[in-house]
């Protein structure tokens, strides 16, 4: 990756990669790591790290006796001043992998500046060195070109959104970290006050609330790339604390921050990948999303639609299918174009046992033969007609297998989009390098939740009902649509916002709704609510996970390969071993007692 630091000069030194094959005779200082390093006697090889990339040097008898000795000496990681002259690699041995393969330094003087002790691991090599070594060692994982590049991509990308954002005239505004639990319904990180003992800050999951409260004080466009604090269980792509853009803007409409996100990722798109965007972006309703992809961030590089069969089935002589759709439920499939040459009956059986993971009762299957009808499986239950009606509806051709799910809708839409994702990825369905961004907007205000029995925000309950949905408030408030988007990328959820409620009124029945009594409410967003009271401009916003997108952008598995300092799935940090227990005094001074023993 290029940066503007490669292009400084320092006089005592030269930067490995701003050696030029020009520069054949001259003499050059270098400075930095020793990455590798080969003693074949009377000759001493080494590559030579540093920030800007390789240098090979080599060590050979126009050395004096010293500096040879001295060379004899070097290990890997030590860091070395290298004075030498250019030369060209002889021939047959250039490496044209490299920007400086074609030539190496001669040495004529060396000095080691600092020793290294003997490395845990390798640095570079894709070697299978357990996680946890690589985060307590971090800083020599740090080394790696891989992560190198991605830190390198990382701060050009903040740095392309704020140039943007500054542009349009946003401002960059920060919020408090020490504050008041936020509304996005994670648990929070509690600090203890020490001044105000008995009384906790909690660390924000977003900036929420003070953006909201921004706009109330008369700022109508700002920003922030902030760190947001959220104390789940963690899974391959979440951290304890992560990155957000975060903005908020006064009069505006949900269509005016859509259209300002697509200009910013076209930017970010052909500055950083040189990949052009075609806008607008594609937009699929809730409804759909979850009726056709099984989900609300679907993945559109690749087909595998689920198509409803319920019509088809509904007089069916098959009773599980018949009773399925007489309970309510319904009849859904999903065909996978060829699938009879690639899966066995045993990969069809592991399949099988996959969806029951995924919470399916079973997995319904028939063939498609040569002749277009429908052959093992289910088929022997399935009528003559309903066959036909099958391959036409779903568009099978002879080859396919289709996968049915016979079961509430919700299920049954959840277990086909898993299932459509778990046979993308193992038989390789989804075409690389390629991006696919997408809204997903018209999502319910409410849902129930099973958990907590009682209806929820879907994003966060100061999201705005959609106008046209505001009298079903009262009458049916879980058919209630929103006015909020999400942003999705590949599959993955990279962003999500909404128009915001201004009216203290309409706040009020929202937290009617949520079964929020007007005690709790006040208690915890008291401030939000008077702000609304004093003349809350309309407005609207949206946040983005930075660490996700890079991770997407980068084309990395893991968050933890974009931020310079991660935790472990545990929420723990090997490097400096934090969290780790306080002195006695410390917890004294917070007026609070630990409950268990210390581990
Ligand atoms: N605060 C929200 C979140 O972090 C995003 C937003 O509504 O702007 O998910």
């Amino acid at each position: 990756m290029e940066t503007a630091a490669y292009k400084l000069k320092s006089p005592l030194r030269t930067l490995c990669e701003n050696v030029k094959d020009s520069d054949i005779g001259k003499e050059f200082t270098l400075k930095g790591w020793v990455m590798r390093y080969r003693d074949h006697g009377g000759l001493i090889f080494i590559d030579l790290r540093d920030y800007s990339g390789i240098m090979q040097v080599v060590f050979d008898e126009n050395l004096d006796k010293e500096s040879f000795k001295t060379a004899k000496k070097i290990k890997n990681e030590y860091v070395v001043s290298i004075t030498g002259t250019v030369g060209k690699r002889p021939e047959g041995t250039e490496n044209t992998e490299l920007k400086t393969g074609m030539i190496e330094i001669s040495a004529m003087r060396i000095q080691i500046i600092n020793a290294s002790k003997t490395l845990p691991f390798q640095i570079d090599e894709e070697a299978d060195v357990n996680e946890f070594t690589r985060l307590k060692y971090r800083y020599l994982d740090l080394r790696s070109k891989r992560l190198k590049d991605n830190l390198i991509f990382r701060s050009k990308f903040n740095h392309i959104i704020r140039r943007f954002l500054d542009d349009k005239g946003f401002l960059d505004i920060e919020t408090p970290f020490l504050t008041k639990s936020t509304p996005e319904g994670s648990r929070d990180f509690l600090v203890p006050s020490r001044l105000n003992r008995g009384h906790f800050f909690a660390l924000p999951q977003s900036p929420q609330l003070f953006k909201q409260i921004l706009m109330v004080g008369g700022f109508e466009k700002y920003y922030q790339i902030v760190r947001c604090f959220r104390d789940e269980d963690l899974r391959a792509d979440r951290q304890p604390e992560f990155t957000q853009l975060d903005m908020e803007m006064s009069f505006v409409e949900m269509e005016d921050i859509m259209s300002l996100t697509e200009e910013l990722f076209k930017t970010i798109f052909e500055s950083l990948l040189g990949i052009k965007l075609d806008l607008p972006f594609k937009v699929i309703d809730y409804d759909d999303a979850v009726n056709i992809y099984g989900s609300d961030k679907p993945d559109t590089r690749f087909e595998l639609l689920i198509t409803s069969l319920s019509d088809i089935f509904s007089n069916s002589s098959m009773n599980l299918f018949k009773n399925t759709i007489s309970n309510g439920g319904t009849i859904k499939a999903i065909c996978f174009q060829g699938g009879s040459n690639i899966l066995s009956r045993k990969d069809i059986d592991e399949l099988l046992a996959v969806t029951k993971d995924f919470g399916a009762k079973g997995l319904a299957w028939t063939k498609v033969a040569d002749n277009s009808a429908l052959e093992g499986g289910i088929s022997k239950f399935i009528s003559e007609n309903e066959k036909i009606s099958v391959i036409e509806k779903i568009g099978a051709k002879s080859g396919d297998i289709i996968f049915y799910q016979a079961d509430e809708k919700k299920t049954a839409n959840m277990v086909l989009g898993r299932l459509r994702l778990y046979l993308a990825k193992k038989y390789k369905l989804i075409p690389e390098n390629r991006f696919e961004l997408l809204w997903v907007v018209d999502f319910p205000l409410f849902e129930y939740s099973e958990e907590e029995k009682k209806t929820v925000a879907v994003h966060h309950p100061f999201t705005a009902p959609a106008e046209k949905d505001l009298e079903m408030l009262e009458s049916n408030p879980l058919s209630a649509k929103s006015d909020s988007y999400d942003l999705v990328l590949n599959g993955e959820e990279i962003g999500g916002g909404s128009i915001r409620i201004h009216n203290p009124k309409l706040q009020s029945k929202i937290f009617d709704i949520l079964a929020i009594s007007h005690e709790e409410a006040r208690l915890k967003f008291g401030f939000l609510l008077d702000a609304l009271s004093f003349g809350a401009p309309p407005h609207g916003g949206i946040a983005f996970g930075i660490d996700r997108i890079l991770m997407l952008l980068r084309n990395e598995n893991s968050i933890r390969d974009v931020i310079a300092f991660p935790k472990t799935q545990k929420a723990y940090c090997p490097l400096s071993d934090a969290p780790s227990a306080v002195k006695d005094k410390q917890i004294k001074e917070l007026g609070i007692r630990l409950s268990d023993t210390r581990i």
